[in-house]
């Protein structure tokens, strides 16, 4: 894997994120294409998102982040980074945007930093918008953003204030999946209750997560069996770790404790492996529901709004530049005259 559209190919021998299935899901033209998904994580800082981001995709997004400190965060506005990296497994090609928010949070005042984030993911859909109703229609490149890993801390008692406010002003924008941090600093029974304590919260306020769908009746019996798990995981506690521990005479990704090693793909220890399944095996229905759910209803709305559809404003513009030109010939003529005369 590589940053920025350099590719890796990955062997079978090395670590394995698994999207290699996708085409199962979607029609064979899409392979050659290759697909493009863009994930953006969200929550206070310090909860893990990198870390958690490169033992997803088994890469460095952030080789050389820089780390602000107290006083500086206080003046913080969210910022808004997108790398993109391309990986290849068994001939499947991904294009994966991982939109992070440092400083959300940070500041005393958090209002902003929504303007920005919803100000970011508006921006996507009008691009869409533009390029779908432009004549190289064929060639869009899809940056919308089709899911948010929403961070939550494991150290409070549930939904900190911050949390709902944002869910609730993003959850008509984007599939919102919630991601208890670090669960490695609780126990089975404060894992449990915090798990059960969100889900209360979530309902209580009318939030909308991303709800995964339900399997078919004609899908295979493990297949729904893995559907019924990861809803019932949901929201999914998990740990991360950049580094490689030597357990059993076998490498593997993990936080070594005086007490001993917690393991990042062990199913026993956390949630990692079944959000991982979930966003490669949902990959298709997370695009699906941005495209039929959010993205049109930025349409409609935005539709509403401006009163005209965006072909007529892409004609409106073209009829403007045509005037331009037309009053540039004009004028050349009376400005080179002018030359001539001096
Ligand atoms: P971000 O600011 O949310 O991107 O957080 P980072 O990924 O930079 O992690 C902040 C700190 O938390 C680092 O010291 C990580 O080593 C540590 N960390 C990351 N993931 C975990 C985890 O799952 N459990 C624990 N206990 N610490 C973690």
């Amino acid at each position: 894997m590589s940053q920025s559209g350099e590719k890796v190919k990955f062997s079978d021998s090395a670590g394995y994120v698994g999207f290699a299935n996708l085409p199962n899901q979607v029609h064979r033209k899409s392979v050659k294409k290759g697909f493009e998904f863009t994930l953006m994580v969200v929550g206070e800082s310090g909860l893990g998102k990198s870390t958690l981001i490169n033992s997803l995709f088994l890469t460095d997004l952030y080789p050389e982040r820089y780390i602000p400190g107290a006083a500086e965060k206080i003046e913080r506005t969210v910022q808004i980074e997108a790398s993109t990296v391309e990986i290849e497994e068994r001939g499947v090609k991904l294009r994966l945007t991982v939109v992070d928010t440092p400083g959300y949070g940070d500041a005393i005042n958090s209002q902003d930093c929504f303007k920005t984030i919803i100000h970011y993911i508006d921006n996507q859909f009008e691009r869409y918008l533009h390029d779908e109703s432009g004549l190289n229609r064929r060639h869009i490149i899809d940056n919308r953003v089709h899911c948010c890993f929403y961070f939550i801390s494991p150290f409070g008692h549930g939904l900190k204030p911050l949390d709902v406010e944002f869910m609730k002003a993003l959850h008509g924008k984007v599939n919102i999946v919630p991601v208890i941090a670090k669960a490695d600093t609780l126990t089975l029974k404060e894992r449990e209750r915090l798990k059960r304590r969100v889900l209360d919260e979530i309902a209580e306020h009318g939030i909308r997560i991303y709800q995964l769908p339900d399997a078919d009746s004609d899908e295979d019996e493990e297949f729904k069996e893995q559907t019924r798990v990861l809803k019932a995981s949901i929201p999914f506690a998990v740990i991360g770790s950049n580094q490689l521990i030597e357990v059993k005479g076998k490498k593997i990704r993990g936080r070594l404790y005086p007490w001993g090693v917690v393991e990042v793909e062990n199913p026993e220890h956390n949630d990692f492996l079944k959000l991982r399944t979930m966003l490669v095996t949902h990959m298709q229905d997370l695009q699906e529901v941005t495209q039929d759910l959010h993205y049109e209803n930025f349409r409609s709305e935005r539709l509403k709004r401006t009163g005209k559809p965006v072909e007529e404003e892409v004609v409106d513009k073209d009829r403007i530049l045509q005037q331009k030109e037309a009053e540039f010939r004009w004028e050349t003529p009376f400005l080179s005259c002018v030359a001539c005369r001096k």
